[in-house]
């Protein structure tokens, strides 16, 4: 799956709520913005802005720089969302999400459940026993509850998680892959260049310097 824009936008507003989007937007596509301007951008107070971006620090999703104001003598904090964190975090967040709806289709297989009619409550078998089987909110006697729905349901967004995880694992794949191919073509291009310098007897820093360049090039 790529990570849109959009994508982490909603990732990160999963972590701070509705109120971070506006620190957010001007986070993303950004590198080392000061935190004078995000509160100034985002017509907030200074404070706020510091909270919300101690929690995206504390869950690794922002890094910073920080530098001093010779004038004034205090720092400045500079900050950069980290992609890849952002990533790792979200296929974590998936991960759980996946762990609990598994334990919960296994609940729903194995136990009894009863609802009341007017659907105040769902109880287990035991929380039903200790009631007698009536309501504790209006006392109405409860049924059985047919799980077959939710079963469905809980398979269907296990089905899709897995899905994801899938696509994510080929995704993976394909990158190690590239990497791979990128290595050996720099790898000749160095042998090239050494072999070529070595005839010409070419200054060792030159050679380096050369060889620094196509390992930056990508
Ligand atoms: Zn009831």
């Amino acid at each position: 799956m790529r990570f849109t824009p959009k994508k982490i936008e909603e990732i990160l507003i999963a972590i701070l709520g509705p109120e971070g989007t506006p620190l957010i937007r001007e986070l993303i596509g950004k590198s080392n913005v000061s935190e004078f301007d995000l509160a100034t951008r985002t017509k907030k107070d200074i404070k706020i802005i510091r909270k919300m971006l101690y929690i995206l620090h504390n869950y690794n999703l922002v890094g910073f720089t920080r530098k001093k104001d010779k004038q004034k003598g205090w720092y400045i904090y500079y900050w950069t969302l980290l992609p890849e964190s952002i990533r790792f975090n979200y296929y974590k967040m998936k991960q759980n999400l996946l762990d609990k709806l598994n334990a919960q289709l296994e609940e729903e297989r194995k136990e009894l459940f009863f609802v009341c009619p007017n659907t105040c409550v769902r109880l287990n078998f035991d929380q039903a026993m200790d009631f007698e089987f009536r309501c504790p909110e209006c006392g109405e006697l409860i049924n059985q509850d047919n799980p077959e729905e939710r079963i469905k349901q809980l398979q269907s967004r296990i089905a899709s998680l897995e899905a994801e995880f899938t696509e994510l694992k080929e995704e993976k794949k394909e990158k190690r892959k590239q990497g791979k191919e990128r290595k050996k073509v720099v790898k000749a291009k160095i042998k090239k260049v050494r072999k070529t310098d070595k005839k010409k007897s070419v200054k060792k820093e030159t050679v380096l310097k050369k060889i620094k360049k196509i390992v930056k090039k990508k």
